[in-house]
């Protein structure tokens, strides 16, 4: 068995990659997978899509498409596990197991819950209430010390820290805690300067796919004021934020302006377009090449999800036995 320490993370197939998946997850992924005391399992977790309305005609390719930007961005098969969620139905059955020591008051509570429920609320379903505990199965299964995921997920991270304790008083189980691994960009605001960017947000976010004529009026559309100084909106501290990440030489002057009111905010938005086309661009190279090579990527899932389904098999039996199940 292998003494390294483990990490897991996934993304839902809603849409596209955008900034937020990049900076608050993906980043923290690569640098994980660039260490060589870790071991690590990247998702793509189709059986959360589906929590909240989905297509089905078009669920597949969109969860292909997030493993090519996970490829594209930097994530590699030879040194992680990329897989699909529902490739391994281990997932599901660890979730219901871990469903009886949760109470639905507890469920109902958390404020991921009560923002899909605001955002869908003809869709309140199980499926979505359950979320969380099978994130924690997700997480759990693998038994890491370290979840790279943005700031939002902190709540269902204390879920499964508790679903692990539980378990293992109740049942003698060896479940971690897992923390998260935090970014630099752990949460990024929407361009609508209200709320995090998000996929199924419209209007909230910039992909990793955008144009650089897109990124410049996706950035322009933050909504600033006509005179700088003052108090700062949401709006202009989220303009900021951006700055802050991709031009953090210059934010200082940037602020300096704005305070005595000299800053022009369309100049200021145009360099940060720039500045986020810049780091962009040699994702979106690398993405062509990828598109094209189907086998590579078929590959790399099925070679993942033998590694993960050898884990996921060990934890399942040995729950069950430790259930009395078995
Ligand atoms: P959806 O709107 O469908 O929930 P999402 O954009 O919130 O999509 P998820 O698939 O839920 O994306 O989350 C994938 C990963 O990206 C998680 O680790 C999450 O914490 C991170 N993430 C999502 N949005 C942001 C954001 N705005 N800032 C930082 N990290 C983010
Ligand atoms: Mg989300």
């Amino acid at each position: 068995m292998s003494m390294k320490k483990r990490v897991l993370s996934g993304i839902r197939a809603t849409g596209r990659l955008h900034l937020g998946n990049y900076l608050g997850a993906v980043k923290g992924m690569l640098e994980l997978q660039g260490d060589p005391n870790y071991e690590c399992f990247y998702m793509v977790v189709d059986l959360h899509t589906i929590t909240t309305p989905y297509d089905k005609e078009t669920l597949k390719e969109s969860v292909q498409n997030v493993v090519i930007d996970y490829l594209a961005c930097g994530l590699d098969p030879e040194k992680s596990a990329i897989f699909i969620q529902s490739m391994v139905p281990e997932h599901v059955e660890l979730a219901y197991y871990f469903s009886t020591l949760v109470s639905v008051a507890r469920m109902q509570h958390l404020p991921t819950y009560k923002e899909k429920v605001k955002q869908y609320p003809k869709n309140v379903t199980m499926a979505l209430l359950n979320y969380p505990v099978l994130m924690a199965s997700d997480i759990l299964m693998y038994k890491p010390q370290l979840v790279p995921v943005g700031v939002d997920q902190e709540p269902h991270l204390e879920v499964a820290r508790e679903i692990a304790r539980k378990m293992n008083q109740m049942y003698g189980t060896d479940f971690p805690e897992p923390k998260r691994f935090s970014t630099k960009g752990e949460y990024i605001p929407s361009l609508k300067g209200e709320g995090k960017m998000a996929k199924s947000v419209e209007g909230s976010y910039v992909n990793l796919a955008d144009t650089k004529d897109e990124i410049q009026k996706k950035i322009r559309s933050i909504p600033t004021a006509t005179k700088a100084g003052g108090e700062m909106t949401p709006g202009i501290k989220a303009l900021f934020t951006f700055a802050e990440l991709f031009l953090p030489k210059k934010t200082e002057d940037f602020k300096k302006k704005f305070n005595d009111g000299t800053l022009q905010f369309q100049e200021m938005k145009d360099a940060v377009a720039e500045a986020i086309y810049k780091e962009l661009q040699p994702i979106q190279e690398q993405r062509k090449k990828i598109e094209k090579d189907t086998e590579y990527v078929r590959k790399a899932i099925e070679e993942g999800a033998e590694k993960a389904r050898e884990i996921a098999r060990q934890t399942v039996s040995e729950v069950r036995k430790k259930m009395g199940l078995s």
